[in-house]
């Protein structure tokens, strides 16, 4: 029954193969922090902060209980549309964060299972961008015991050892 459900989606009735093709060209499965990461990279392409798009994925048990991607808050223009005045601003990548109005992609991944009153006590936390300091305190505070991330960005050392410290598991996954 699987095969020929398999059959019917991976070919077109010309015979042309579309999609995924289950049988013999059975596609490569994923590892889960491949398939986590792969996700996240999806939930990234939303993000509307004109400066970068990143994403972070909250799992439990291996099931995504809440996403989120930077950008202006809820009902605030859009900071690719000029809603933030520092993002518009020629000011360095780093710099005059404290007048930046844009949220991290992990502040609203935590605040997203917050609205929907989702615990992410015990959860790992998949992120595009390694987390900057106050999503660190975020991170540890709401009591997420792991952080899996693909590019180190400005992962200071002041983040990276107060993880540590507060016992938040670290650990960089290398784009394959
Ligand atoms: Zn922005
Ligand atoms: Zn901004
Ligand atoms: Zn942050």
């Amino acid at each position: 029954m699987a095969e020929r459900f398999g059959a019917r989606l991976g070919r077109r009735a010309n015979g042309q193969k579309v999609g995924w093709v289950m049988g013999k060209d059975k596609a490569e499965r994923p590892d889960w922090d491949t398939y986590f990461m792969n996700i996240a990279r999806v939930v990234a392409t939303r993000g509307n902060c004109a400066r970068r798009k990143v994403a972070a994925l909250l799992v439990k048990d291996q099931q995504i209980i809440s996403t989120g991607y930077n950008g202006t808050p809820r009902g605030v223009k859009n900071c690719c549309e000029g809603g933030c005045p520092r993002c518009r601003s020629e000011a360095p990548s780093g710099t005059d964060l404290q007048d930046c109005i844009c949220s991290h992609a992990e502040e609203n991944a935590i605040t997203q299972a917050a609205y929907h009153g989702i615990a992410v006590r015990g959860g790992t936390l998949y992120c595009t961008l390694s987390p900057c300091l106050i999503c660190a305190k975020m991170i540890i505070n709401s009591g997420i015991v792991e952080v899996v991330f693909e590019n180190a960005y400005e992962f200071s050392r002041q983040t990276k050892t107060l993880l540590m410290e507060a016992g938040v598991y670290c650990r960089q996954l290398r784009r394959r």
